[in-house]
């Protein structure tokens, strides 16, 4: 197709994340992508710093997700889930159960993240229900979080830089607890666990489930905090009878050193969502997984059973790639990838802590954070890091990348070197 018409159509009648129609910012048209290499349409070719979104983690058009895809194209692409089962639902589900959390083994599959943390929330309320816990309808998150787009998953997103303003009135109104004050690295302070302690105390009574994105929150500001508020979390919620919900959407499948980022605490929630890398970033599929006394509760209830059932659920293409991503990503050795990155990016990012521009470089695992003194021009510095050969999407004040897992030295290298170029460029030395 031709760029200009492609560009145009775009321009009139597509909505992208986030945007506006009457004034978008610039689209760049992407012609293919392999491994870490995304190509445009005018030929240029960019090293990808995203993952599209956490999700990549093999990079693109892998020879095996392909194959996966293409074997079970020759099955059937999808078939209802319902009064029907199939071998790729089934693998994948073998596979998450040798990796998922001791005791999770509930599976529930979902379409997108948002949905998955929907059907979190929901299996909670049907589970305080089922035990006649009928005041317990609110839910407690963290302040600066994010668990996506719908309805009651914006509900529990930050309730300042979220969406609440736009749409209060018609959200569900949650308890915010401040975001944990002691970081990833810094020592463990008990204090940090009192706000925690005190809205328990006032309002556990009424809480069906904390929900929190562990170790790391992502959209809501890429802030790394300390594991042991993870296990204060679960004391809390284990002596008030609330359920424990963990958002692994983002942070899943070994983005931050661990497979899941609970095992930085050794804590098991009751029920956690995955989604984002599920399928190595082919497909939209996410899962929310429980335990048996979750599950048990839930199908004892009044309903008899869990209320909710996607039309496309445990879509088989998606279940197919997903089961051979995860054999992939333990075949890789996911967690030398993961620390060979964390260790260059410490490196090769550290130069940017010396620029008046940046207030701090942050880096855990496979994510990479320049924190700017000021949200950044999007409209500006786009377009200069497509310059320097790197696609770097930044947000607020928020430069970060989080590159497929199968990055080389020298890709990386190029990613980092063309992140800093544009930052000079943008804000000088
Ligand atoms: C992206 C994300 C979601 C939402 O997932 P979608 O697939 O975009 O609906 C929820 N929670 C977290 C932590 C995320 O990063």
């Amino acid at each position: 197709m031709n760029t200009d018409h492609l560009l145009h159509i775009d321009r009139q009648h597509l909505w992208h994340p986030y945007s506006s129609l009457t004034d978008p910012a610039p689209v760049y048209p992407v012609a293919r992508a392999r491994g870490v290499h995304i190509e445009l349409a005018d030929g240029r070719v960019l090293v990808d710093g995203m993952s599209s979104w956490w999700a990549a983690l093999h990079g693109y058009n892998h020879p095996r997700l392909n194959a996966a895809a293409a074997a079970q194209l020759q099955h059937m692409s999808h078939v209802m889930f319902g009064g029907f089962t199939h071998e790729p639902a089934v693998r994948l589900a073998e596979g998450l159960l040798t990796v998922l959390p001791p005791g999770l083994d509930k599976i529930f599959y979902a379409d997108s993240g948002s949905v998955a943390v929907e059907v979190a929330m929901k299996m909670a309320l049907q589970y305080q229900q089922a035990l006649n816990e009928t005041v317990r309808t609110r839910f407690a998150a963290i302040r600066a979080g994010y668990h996506g787009d719908t309805w009651h998953a914006m509900s529990v997103c930050d309730p300042v830089t979220g969406m609440h303003g736009l749409f209060s009135g018609s959200l569900p109104v949650q308890y915010f607890l401040p975001q944990p004050p002691v970081r990833f690295d810094e020592d463990w302070d008990e204090a940090a666990a009192a706000p925690l302690a005190d809205l328990f105390a006032r309002h556990g009574h009424e809480l069906a489930a904390l929900i929190l994105e562990p170790v790391v929150q992502g959209a809501g500001g890429m802030y790394f905090y300390h594991p042991h508020y993870l296990q204060a979390a679960r004391a809390l919620c284990d002596e008030y009878g609330v359920l424990l919900i963990f958002d692994e959407i983002a942070t899943g499948f070994g983005r931050t050193g661990k497979l899941f980022a609970c095992e930085h605490a050794q804590v098991v929630p009751d029920i956690m969502c995955i989604g984002k890398a599920l399928t190595g970033g082919y497909l939209t599929l996410s899962a929310t997984i429980t335990h048996a006394r979750v599950a048990d509760t839930v199908c004892g209830g009044a309903a008899a059973c869990f209320m909710h059932g996607p039309t496309f659920m445990a879509n088989p293409l998606a279940c197919a790639v997903a089961a051979e991503s995860l054999a992939l990503l333990l075949e890789n050795d996911w967690a030398a990838q993961v620390r060979a990155i964390e260790a260059q990016l410490r490196q090769e990012l550290a130069p940017a802590a010396d620029m008046a521009a940046v207030r701090e470089v942050r880096v855990l695992g496979a994510i990479g954070v320049v924190e700017m003194r000021e949200p950044v021009n999007m409209r500006r510095l786009q377009p200069r890091f497509v310059e320097h050969g790197v696609w770097v999407r930044p947000f607020g004040k928020l430069v970060y990348v989080m590159p497929p897992f199968i990055i080389r030295p020298d890709e990386l290298t190029r990613l980092t070197r063309g992140l800093l170029a544009a930052l000079k460029d943008e804000y000088g030395g």
